[in-house]
Protein backbone atom coordinates (compact mmCIF):
# COMPACT_ATOMS: atom_id res chain seq x y z
CA UNK A 1 0.00 0.00 0.00
CA UNK A 2 1.42 3.61 -0.88
CA UNK A 3 2.00 6.14 2.12
CA UNK A 4 -0.59 8.46 0.89
CA UNK A 5 -3.27 5.85 0.44
CA UNK A 6 -2.39 4.97 4.05
CA UNK A 7 -3.04 8.42 5.27
CA UNK A 8 -6.21 8.51 3.61
CA UNK A 9 -7.14 5.56 5.30
CA UNK A 10 -7.33 7.46 9.11
CA UNK A 11 -10.28 9.81 10.21
CA UNK A 12 -10.43 12.81 9.40
CA UNK A 13 -10.94 14.07 13.21
CA UNK A 14 -7.39 12.31 14.00
CA UNK A 15 -5.72 13.25 11.00
CA UNK A 16 -6.17 16.85 11.92
CA UNK A 17 -5.65 16.22 15.41
CA UNK A 18 -3.74 18.81 17.70
CA UNK A 19 -2.73 16.35 20.61
CA UNK A 20 -2.38 17.07 24.38
CA UNK A 21 1.05 18.56 25.18
CA UNK A 22 2.00 17.69 28.10
CA UNK A 23 4.62 19.62 30.61
CA UNK A 24 7.31 17.30 30.11
CA UNK A 25 6.82 17.74 26.45
CA UNK A 26 7.27 21.25 26.69
CA UNK A 27 10.76 20.94 28.74
CA UNK A 28 12.81 18.06 28.12
CA UNK A 29 16.35 19.21 29.07
CA UNK A 30 18.39 18.28 32.25
CA UNK A 31 17.04 18.15 35.80
CA UNK A 32 16.25 21.47 37.42
CA UNK A 33 13.56 23.07 39.65
CA UNK A 34 10.40 21.68 38.42
CA UNK A 35 7.73 24.11 38.74
CA UNK A 36 5.49 23.53 35.21
CA UNK A 37 3.31 20.65 36.21
CA UNK A 38 1.23 21.45 39.15
CA UNK A 39 2.93 18.22 40.93
CA UNK A 40 3.86 17.79 44.48
CA UNK A 41 7.68 18.60 45.27
CA UNK A 42 7.66 16.01 47.81
CA UNK A 43 9.77 12.68 46.58
CA UNK A 44 7.45 9.82 47.21
CA UNK A 45 9.06 8.00 44.82
CA UNK A 46 6.46 8.59 42.39
CA UNK A 47 5.84 12.78 42.67
CA UNK A 48 6.75 13.15 39.15
CA UNK A 49 4.42 12.75 36.03
CA UNK A 50 6.14 9.58 33.98
CA UNK A 51 7.72 10.15 30.58
CA UNK A 52 4.90 10.20 28.22
CA UNK A 53 7.38 9.10 25.52
CA UNK A 54 8.31 6.25 27.30
CA UNK A 55 11.65 7.12 25.74
CA UNK A 56 13.87 4.94 27.87
CA UNK A 57 11.25 1.79 27.62
CA UNK A 58 11.37 2.24 23.80
CA UNK A 59 14.70 2.54 23.11
CA UNK A 60 15.50 -0.82 25.52
CA UNK A 61 12.25 -2.31 23.06
CA UNK A 62 13.97 -1.20 20.24
CA UNK A 63 17.53 -3.42 21.02
CA UNK A 64 15.59 -6.50 21.95
CA UNK A 65 13.05 -6.43 18.79
CA UNK A 66 15.16 -4.57 16.09
CA UNK A 67 12.41 -2.07 15.17
CA UNK A 68 13.47 1.56 15.23
CA UNK A 69 11.92 3.05 18.03
CA UNK A 70 10.08 5.78 15.98
CA UNK A 71 7.86 2.35 15.04
CA UNK A 72 6.81 1.59 18.49
CA UNK A 73 3.85 1.96 20.28
CA UNK A 74 3.56 1.16 24.40
CA UNK A 75 0.31 1.01 25.54
CA UNK A 76 -1.61 0.30 28.80
CA UNK A 77 -1.61 -3.74 27.62
CA UNK A 78 -2.05 -4.58 23.97
CA UNK A 79 -5.90 -4.04 24.61
CA UNK A 80 -5.12 -0.32 24.12
CA UNK A 81 -3.63 -0.70 20.92
CA UNK A 82 -6.53 -2.42 19.89
CA UNK A 83 -9.15 0.24 21.09
CA UNK A 84 -6.40 2.80 19.94
CA UNK A 85 -6.48 1.34 16.17
CA UNK A 86 -10.49 1.52 15.93
CA UNK A 87 -10.37 5.15 17.72
CA UNK A 88 -7.91 6.38 14.57
CA UNK A 89 -8.88 4.54 11.35
CA UNK A 90 -12.84 3.45 11.99
CA UNK A 91 -15.27 6.24 11.74
CA UNK A 92 -17.96 5.10 14.22
CA UNK A 93 -21.51 3.83 12.61
CA UNK A 94 -19.83 3.61 8.57
CA UNK A 95 -16.80 2.59 8.67
CA UNK A 96 -16.49 -1.40 9.12
CA UNK A 97 -13.66 -3.81 10.72
CA UNK A 98 -12.95 -7.99 9.14
CA UNK A 99 -11.38 -10.71 11.14
CA UNK A 100 -11.07 -14.40 11.83
CA UNK A 101 -13.34 -16.16 14.79
CA UNK A 102 -12.82 -17.87 16.64
CA UNK A 103 -10.05 -15.37 17.82
CA UNK A 104 -9.38 -12.84 20.78
CA UNK A 105 -12.50 -11.48 22.44
CA UNK A 106 -11.35 -8.08 22.85
CA UNK A 107 -11.79 -7.47 18.75
CA UNK A 108 -15.37 -7.71 18.81
CA UNK A 109 -15.65 -6.11 22.47
CA UNK A 110 -13.75 -2.70 20.75
CA UNK A 111 -15.42 -3.03 17.81
CA UNK A 112 -19.11 -2.73 19.52
CA UNK A 113 -17.85 -0.10 21.99
CA UNK A 114 -16.52 2.43 18.73
CA UNK A 115 -20.01 1.25 16.89
CA UNK A 116 -17.93 -0.36 14.25
CA UNK A 117 -19.59 -3.59 12.75
CA UNK A 118 -17.24 -6.21 12.48
CA UNK A 119 -17.48 -8.61 9.74
CA UNK A 120 -16.25 -12.06 11.42
CA UNK A 121 -15.50 -14.83 8.84
CA UNK A 122 -14.76 -18.61 10.11
CA UNK A 123 -11.14 -20.03 9.85
CA UNK A 124 -11.19 -22.61 7.81
CA UNK A 125 -11.08 -26.82 8.33
CA UNK A 126 -8.16 -27.37 11.10
CA UNK A 127 -8.50 -23.45 11.99
CA UNK A 128 -6.79 -22.79 8.57
CA UNK A 129 -6.06 -18.96 7.50
CA UNK A 130 -9.33 -18.10 5.32
CA UNK A 131 -7.70 -15.96 3.09
CA UNK A 132 -9.80 -15.77 0.31
CA UNK A 133 -13.17 -15.35 2.32
CA UNK A 134 -11.59 -12.53 4.68
CA UNK A 135 -10.54 -10.61 1.15
CA UNK A 136 -14.00 -10.98 0.22
CA UNK A 137 -15.84 -9.91 3.52
CA UNK A 138 -13.71 -6.52 2.98
CA UNK A 139 -15.42 -3.65 0.70
CA UNK A 140 -14.61 0.10 0.43
CA UNK A 141 -15.24 1.36 4.20
CA UNK A 142 -13.51 -1.76 5.54
CA UNK A 143 -10.67 0.04 7.77
CA UNK A 144 -9.00 -2.81 9.86
CA UNK A 145 -8.28 -6.55 9.40
CA UNK A 146 -7.62 -8.53 12.60
CA UNK A 147 -5.52 -11.75 12.97
CA UNK A 148 -4.21 -13.56 15.33
CA UNK A 149 -0.91 -15.52 14.87
CA UNK A 150 -0.33 -17.34 17.57
CA UNK A 151 -4.21 -17.39 17.38
CA UNK A 152 -6.22 -17.14 20.70
CA UNK A 153 -8.04 -20.01 21.71
CA UNK A 154 -7.18 -22.05 19.01
CA UNK A 155 -2.91 -22.42 19.62
CA UNK A 156 -2.13 -22.33 15.81
CA UNK A 157 0.04 -20.10 13.54
CA UNK A 158 -0.37 -19.14 10.58
CA UNK A 159 2.35 -19.23 7.68
CA UNK A 160 3.99 -15.70 7.58
CA UNK A 161 3.78 -15.59 4.19
CA UNK A 162 0.16 -15.70 4.09
CA UNK A 163 -0.28 -12.88 6.52
CA UNK A 164 1.93 -10.89 4.54
CA UNK A 165 -0.15 -12.01 1.23
CA UNK A 166 -3.26 -10.33 3.82
CA UNK A 167 -1.24 -7.07 4.22
CA UNK A 168 -0.62 -6.98 0.62
CA UNK A 169 -4.07 -7.61 -0.82
CA UNK A 170 -6.23 -5.96 1.70
CA UNK A 171 -7.88 -2.35 1.27
CA UNK A 172 -7.45 -1.47 5.05
CA UNK A 173 -4.65 -2.00 7.75
CA UNK A 174 -3.75 -5.47 9.16
CA UNK A 175 -3.04 -5.81 12.63
CA UNK A 176 -1.39 -9.24 13.01
CA UNK A 177 -1.54 -9.77 17.54
CA UNK A 178 1.62 -11.92 18.27
CA UNK A 179 0.86 -11.92 22.09
CA UNK A 180 2.03 -15.66 22.01
CA UNK A 181 4.52 -15.25 19.49
CA UNK A 182 7.12 -15.79 21.91
CA UNK A 183 6.15 -19.45 22.53
CA UNK A 184 6.09 -20.40 18.70
CA UNK A 185 8.37 -21.60 16.23
CA UNK A 186 7.07 -19.88 13.58
CA UNK A 187 8.80 -16.47 12.58
CA UNK A 188 6.74 -13.67 13.64
CA UNK A 189 6.33 -10.69 11.28
CA UNK A 190 8.66 -7.89 12.61
CA UNK A 191 11.67 -8.62 10.22
CA UNK A 192 8.95 -8.22 7.63
CA UNK A 193 7.57 -4.83 8.74
CA UNK A 194 9.41 -1.96 6.66
CA UNK A 195 7.57 -3.78 3.65
CA UNK A 196 4.15 -3.13 4.06
CA UNK A 197 2.77 0.67 5.54
CA UNK A 198 -0.32 -0.92 6.36
CA UNK A 199 0.64 -3.39 8.71
CA UNK A 200 0.58 -3.48 12.56
CA UNK A 201 2.04 -5.77 14.83
CA UNK A 202 0.78 -6.29 18.21
CA UNK A 203 2.85 -8.15 21.20
CA UNK A 204 3.20 -8.17 24.57
CA UNK A 205 4.79 -8.28 27.86
CA UNK A 206 2.06 -10.09 29.32
CA UNK A 207 2.72 -13.79 28.05
CA UNK A 208 6.26 -14.84 27.72
CA UNK A 209 7.71 -12.21 29.87
CA UNK A 210 5.60 -12.32 32.44
CA UNK A 211 4.40 -9.18 33.64
CA UNK A 212 0.72 -9.06 32.97
CA UNK A 213 -0.38 -7.18 36.18
CA UNK A 214 1.87 -4.27 34.66
CA UNK A 215 -0.15 -3.60 31.64
CA UNK A 216 2.41 -2.99 29.14
CA UNK A 217 1.32 -3.89 25.33
CA UNK A 218 3.29 -2.87 22.41
CA UNK A 219 2.66 -2.57 18.37
CA UNK A 220 5.30 -1.78 15.86
CA UNK A 221 3.90 -0.08 13.06
CA UNK A 222 4.99 2.30 9.89
CA UNK A 223 6.65 5.70 12.23
CA UNK A 224 3.25 7.24 10.79
CA UNK A 225 0.83 4.94 12.39
CA UNK A 226 3.00 5.31 15.40
CA UNK A 227 3.04 8.60 16.05
CA UNK A 228 -0.86 8.73 15.52
CA UNK A 229 -1.47 6.20 18.21
CA UNK A 230 1.03 8.72 20.66
CA UNK A 231 -0.82 10.95 19.80
CA UNK A 232 -4.84 9.84 20.25
CA UNK A 233 -3.64 8.05 23.77
CA UNK A 234 -4.40 9.31 27.20
CA UNK A 235 -1.35 11.35 27.58
CA UNK A 236 0.40 9.39 30.63
CA UNK A 237 -1.16 5.85 29.50
CA UNK A 238 1.87 4.09 31.09
CA UNK A 239 2.35 4.63 35.11
CA UNK A 240 6.05 5.20 36.05
CA UNK A 241 6.12 2.27 38.22
CA UNK A 242 5.22 0.25 35.02
CA UNK A 243 7.87 1.93 32.82
CA UNK A 244 10.82 1.47 35.54
CA UNK A 245 9.36 -2.22 36.36
CA UNK A 246 8.94 -3.06 32.86
CA UNK A 247 12.63 -1.67 32.29
CA UNK A 248 14.03 -3.50 35.13
CA UNK A 249 12.52 -6.75 33.70
CA UNK A 250 13.95 -6.40 30.25
CA UNK A 251 17.08 -6.96 31.47
CA UNK A 252 16.63 -10.77 32.49
CA UNK A 253 16.44 -13.06 29.46
CA UNK A 254 12.79 -14.94 29.63
CA UNK A 255 13.96 -17.85 27.28
CA UNK A 256 13.90 -20.28 29.98
CA UNK A 257 10.98 -19.93 31.31
CA UNK A 258 9.37 -19.89 28.24
CA UNK A 259 11.41 -23.57 26.91
CA UNK A 260 10.36 -24.58 30.54
CA UNK A 261 6.48 -23.54 29.62
CA UNK A 262 6.59 -24.96 26.44
CA UNK A 263 8.52 -28.31 27.25
CA UNK A 264 5.81 -28.46 30.01
CA UNK A 265 2.79 -27.80 27.36
CA UNK A 266 4.24 -30.83 25.22
CA UNK A 267 4.04 -33.17 27.74
CA UNK A 268 0.71 -32.07 28.75
CA UNK A 269 -0.10 -32.52 24.84
CA UNK A 270 2.26 -35.69 24.74
CA UNK A 271 -0.41 -37.42 27.80
CA UNK A 272 -3.96 -35.73 27.81
CA UNK A 273 -4.50 -37.72 24.63
CA UNK A 274 -4.44 -40.95 26.78
CA UNK A 275 -8.17 -40.28 28.94
CA UNK A 276 -10.69 -41.46 27.49
CA UNK A 277 -12.62 -38.33 27.61
CA UNK A 278 -10.14 -36.63 25.50
CA UNK A 279 -11.49 -36.42 21.68
CA UNK A 280 -8.45 -34.18 20.42
CA UNK A 281 -5.84 -31.97 21.23
CA UNK A 282 -5.23 -29.33 18.78
CA UNK A 283 -1.86 -28.60 18.59
CA UNK A 284 -0.58 -25.83 19.63
CA UNK A 285 2.51 -22.75 18.89
CA UNK A 286 1.07 -20.97 22.06
CA UNK A 287 1.04 -21.56 26.24
CA UNK A 288 -2.01 -23.03 26.03
CA UNK A 289 -3.61 -26.48 24.51
CA UNK A 290 -7.51 -26.06 23.21
CA UNK A 291 -8.53 -29.90 24.32
CA UNK A 292 -11.52 -31.38 22.94
CA UNK A 293 -13.56 -33.58 25.01
CA UNK A 294 -16.82 -35.40 25.64
CA UNK A 295 -18.53 -33.28 27.87
CA UNK A 296 -16.91 -29.83 28.87
CA UNK A 297 -18.91 -28.59 31.12
CA UNK A 298 -18.50 -31.71 33.36
CA UNK A 299 -14.86 -31.82 33.31
CA UNK A 300 -14.75 -28.28 34.04
CA UNK A 301 -16.96 -28.13 37.28
CA UNK A 302 -15.21 -30.94 38.18
CA UNK A 303 -11.30 -29.43 37.80
CA UNK A 304 -12.76 -26.54 39.52
CA UNK A 305 -13.68 -28.26 42.19
CA UNK A 306 -10.36 -29.42 42.65
CA UNK A 307 -8.81 -25.72 42.44
CA UNK A 308 -7.87 -25.89 39.04
CA UNK A 309 -9.53 -23.22 37.20
CA UNK A 310 -9.20 -23.75 33.11
CA UNK A 311 -11.40 -22.11 30.07
CA UNK A 312 -14.22 -23.43 28.98
CA UNK A 313 -14.47 -22.24 25.16
CA UNK A 314 -17.29 -25.36 24.36
CA UNK A 315 -19.82 -22.29 23.42
CA UNK A 316 -17.52 -20.21 21.04
CA UNK A 317 -18.08 -20.88 17.68
CA UNK A 318 -15.77 -23.40 16.33
CA UNK A 319 -14.88 -24.48 19.32
CA UNK A 320 -17.60 -26.87 20.03
CA UNK A 321 -16.51 -29.33 22.99
CA UNK A 322 -13.09 -27.39 23.76
CA UNK A 323 -11.75 -26.18 27.25
CA UNK A 324 -8.41 -23.93 26.83
CA UNK A 325 -5.72 -25.00 29.37
CA UNK A 326 -3.03 -22.67 29.82
CA UNK A 327 0.35 -24.69 30.46
CA UNK A 328 1.38 -23.85 34.30
CA UNK A 329 4.30 -24.89 36.47
CA UNK A 330 5.05 -28.94 35.97
CA UNK A 331 4.11 -29.69 39.39
CA UNK A 332 0.58 -27.38 38.73
CA UNK A 333 0.10 -29.59 35.24
CA UNK A 334 0.44 -32.77 37.13
CA UNK A 335 -2.07 -31.93 39.14
CA UNK A 336 -4.65 -31.37 36.38
CA UNK A 337 -3.32 -34.99 35.20
CA UNK A 338 -4.37 -36.12 38.52
CA UNK A 339 -7.32 -34.09 38.43
CA UNK A 340 -8.54 -35.73 34.80
CA UNK A 341 -7.25 -39.12 35.97
CA UNK A 342 -9.98 -39.11 39.26
CA UNK A 343 -12.41 -37.04 36.64
CA UNK A 344 -12.45 -40.77 34.38
CA UNK A 345 -12.38 -42.99 37.40
CA UNK A 346 -15.64 -41.69 38.77
CA UNK A 347 -17.03 -41.67 35.65
CA UNK A 348 -16.24 -45.19 34.97
CA UNK A 349 -17.87 -46.11 38.17
N1 LIG B 1 -3.99 -10.49 22.32
C1 LIG B 1 -4.28 -11.77 22.55
C2 LIG B 1 -4.34 -12.72 21.42
C3 LIG B 1 -4.53 -12.21 23.86
O1 LIG B 1 -4.84 -13.49 24.07
C4 LIG B 1 -4.47 -11.28 24.92
C5 LIG B 1 -4.73 -11.64 26.35
N2 LIG B 1 -5.31 -12.81 26.64
C6 LIG B 1 -4.16 -9.96 24.62
C7 LIG B 1 -3.92 -9.60 23.31
C8 LIG B 1 -4.14 -8.90 25.67
O2 LIG B 1 -2.87 -8.66 26.07
P1 LIG B 1 -2.51 -7.49 27.08
O3 LIG B 1 -2.36 -8.13 28.41
O4 LIG B 1 -1.21 -6.95 26.53
O5 LIG B 1 -3.62 -6.48 27.04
Amino acid sequence: MERNRLESLVRPNIRNLCPYSTARDEYAGRPGIFLDANESPYDTGFNRYPDPRQQALKARISVLKGVPAERIFVGNGSDEAIDLLFRIFCVPGRDNAVAIVPSYGMYAVAAATNDVALREVPLGADFSLPAEALLAAADADSRLLFLCSPNNPTGNAFAPEALCGLAERFPGIVVVDEAYIDFSRVPGLLGVLDRYHNLVVLQTLSKAWGLAGLRVGLAFADPYIARLMGAVKYPYNLSQAAQQLALQALEQDPAPRIAAIVAGRDRLAARLPAFACVRKVWPSEANFLLVEVDDPDALYAHLLADGIIVRNRSRVPGCAGCLRITAGLPEENEQLIQSIEAYEKSHLR
